[in-house]
């Protein structure tokens, strides 16, 4: 058997491209706290993601945590649990409610019809999540926060590059988070960002990060370190490079399964939105019914004999985990339990094959 293929597998430069981007660091010796490669990523990605203002994140769920923190939220905040399960920890470490709406059947995004039930006079903001890269109704969203006067903060981890008609999807909400993990679209090893229009959240940002401190006498607020180092930026800078191509390779990819799978009985494919410049972050299938007598598990366990790796992403729900046992109940959002019943996340990533991805689809669709 050939090496195993995992569900995503991370894009990197050529060494001498990432060596000659980190070497300035053995002039300097400046590692961390903000330095040139930093700034200069920083002003690559306002300009790449079309966004008015971004801070920089040793990780995505640190980035959230602090955007969550900043915004002195209390009481509850309506989120879903149909998502990694950064989502709902990062409410719950902030000393906050995770109320959970249910997700619609057509992109697995927030359920906006079903939002405004959810208000209580304890609700503080939404915390929606952009699945797979699927931009949420951020139009009725704005609409519903205005009405009730709660924030709002994207969870758009897996929407790197995605715009909304022609605008930046870091545009929308008070505040999205970008994940840079390395099994995302775009990486810098580990890595986060948040994007905001509202300027002042500049400064609250960058203390958070940085222990609150603001000069070697002062620390204003009791902060954390969360602070993006020199080389996670020089890989940005790096894989900013290339990001373009690499998703025209991934297009590719999801077209070929669309070729396969689209005409298929019992497989419900995403629907991606029509006014969207897709990432092609992830290749869900919903095994809505048996093909060819398997079931969602059995197709799982019949690709892993043949060294290829899927993920149940995202099984369970994250209000359905151990951690929150008897706190909540999955029967108030069927429709997330049922989609992540039956949800299998398939192989993509830019160097992934066409004969690998062929060889995938002949494995789920062997009678
Ligand atoms: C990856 C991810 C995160 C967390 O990002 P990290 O950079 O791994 O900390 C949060 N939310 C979602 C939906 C994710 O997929």
């Amino acid at each position: 058997m050939g090496n195993p293929i995992l569900v995503t597998q991370s894009s990197m430069p050529t060494i001498e491209e990432y060596i000659n981007e980190i070497s300035s660091i053995w002039d300097t010796k400046w590692l961390t706290n903000m330095g040139n490669i930093h700034k200069n990523f920083e002003k690559q990605l306002i300009n790449y993601l079309g966004v008015p203002n971004i801070t920089l994140f040793t990780n995505g769920h640190l980035a959230l945590y602090i955007a969550i923190k900043s915004l002195e939220l209390t009481g509850e905040v309506i989120t879903t649990p149909f998502t990694f399960v950064s989502t709902t920890h990062a409410i719950v470490q902030n000393g906050l409610t995770p109320v959970f709406c249910d997700i619609n059947h057509h992109d697995y995004t927030i359920d906006v019809s079903k939002l405004e039930n959810l208000i209580t006079e304890k609700t503080s903001a939404i915390i929606p999540v952009h699945v797979y890269g699927n931009p949420c109704d951020v139009v009725k969203i704005d609409k519903i926060a205005k009405k009730y006067n709660l924030k709002v903060i994207y969870d758009a981890a897996h929407a790197f590059g995605v715009t909304l008609n022609d605008k930046g999807i870091g545009c929308f909400g008070d505040v999205s988070m970008f994940s840079f993990h390395a099994t995302k679209v775009f990486h810098t090893i580990e890595g986060g960002a948040l994007t905001f229009s509202d300027k002042r959240y500049v400064d609250k940002f960058n203390n958070l990060k940085n222990f609150g401190i603001i000069s070697p006498d002062d620390v204003i607020e009791v902060g954390i370190n969360a602070k993006m180092n020199e080389f996670q930026a020089a890989m940005g800078i790096c894989n900013l490079r290339h990001i373009d191509e690499q998703i025209i390779l991934r297009k590719k990819i999801v077209e070929r399964y669309y070729e396969r799978f689209h005409n298929i009985k019992g497989l419900k494919l995403i629907n991606f939105n029509q006014n969207i410049k897709s990432n092609y972050a992830y290749f869900p299938v919903i095994f809505e019914e048996k093909i060819f007598g398997n079931t969602r598990n059995n197709i799982f366990e019949n690709l892993a004999k043949e060294n290829i790796f899927t993920r149940k992403y995202f099984y369970p729900l994250t209000n359905n985990l151990e951690c929150y046992k008897g706190l909540f109940n999955v029967d108030e959002t069927p429709i997330a339990k049922y989609i992540a019943d039956r949800v299998l996340t398939l192989p993509l990533y830019a160097d992934l094959s066409l004969y690998d991805v062929d060889n995938i689809c002949n494995i789920i669709l062997k009678k």
